[in-house]
């Protein structure tokens, strides 16, 4: 039996969770808080790598963020919606690790796995707490319900106005080490077509620091990472005075 996490981040494909937020991760790394993300997909769309490539290449990035897990529900890219099988997979995963809070992707954007993957977290924050929304884990166990305290929504391709902003200065080179793991996904002039992500970008790396700068900025900070809640954040005024 796996121990309980305080944080669990849901992304739609492997590489996701660590550009839109792996400063923040570090940083709960570093504070000594279990951390675990669960990709939904390969990412078996893309064009770049393979599949196994790709499991490598993630493991180094989660090594590097020093995460206490790191899965892959196997669910379709390209496909991924909310549907039976892909809530129940979520609720278990979210009463077998039972963390306090939850991250998802925003629920806009560019990409409709993003969108997708937003909503499934929601759903799946909702009924981890329903008590005859019956999952078992291992299979034949029946769990207990479970709700974290909070769902956090992250930025991927769209812009939000964001709820707040973590400061990731001194934590940002090992996000970009993280992204940097990824190699396959690179840009790579013989495969000669337009890249599909932001990492096959020529200039990703400029691309990912001008964001966390603007985001930093707003801040007073050198860099920066942005988040959004739809439920009301409780606020301490001793945070400025
Ligand atoms: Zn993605």
């Amino acid at each position: 039996m796996s121990s309980n996490l305080d944080v669990l981040i849901f992304a739609a494909h492997p590489d996701d969770a660590e550009i839109a937020m792996g400063g923040t991760i570090a940083k709960f790394s570093k504070n000594n808080y279990k951390v675990g993300v669960i990709d939904f997909t390969r990412g078996e769309l893309g064009s770049r790598g393979s599949k196994e490539i790709r499991d490598k290449e993630s493991a180094d990035a989660s090594k590097i963020l020093k995460l206490e897990v790191r899965e892959n529900l196997n669910l379709p890219d390209g496909r991924l919606s909310l549907n039976d099988e892909s809530l129940e997979k979520t609720v278990t995963k979210i009463r077998q690790y039972k963390p306090k809070i939850l991250f998802a992707p925003y629920l806009n954007d560019r990409h409709p796995d993003h969108i997708a993957a937003g909503n499934i977290v929601k759903s799946a924050f909702f009924f981890s707490g329903v008590v005859k929304y019956l999952t078992e884990f291992p299979p034949g166990t029946a769990q207990d319900y479970y709700r974290p305290k909070k769902l956090f929504y992250y930025m991927l391709s769209f812009e939000f106005k964001p709820s707040f902003i973590v400061d990731v200065s001194d934590v940002f080179e090992l996000k970009i080490k993280a992204i940097e793991a990824y190699k396959s996904q690179f840009f790579n002039e013989e495969e000669n077509r337009a890249p599909a992500t932001l990492i096959a970008s020529k200039n990703f790396k400029d691309l990912i620091s001008s964001r966390a700068r603007n985001f930093g900025f707003q801040i007073r900070k050198e860099f920066g990472e942005p988040f959004f809640i739809e439920e009301g954040l409780n606020f301490d005024f001793n945070t400025y005075l």
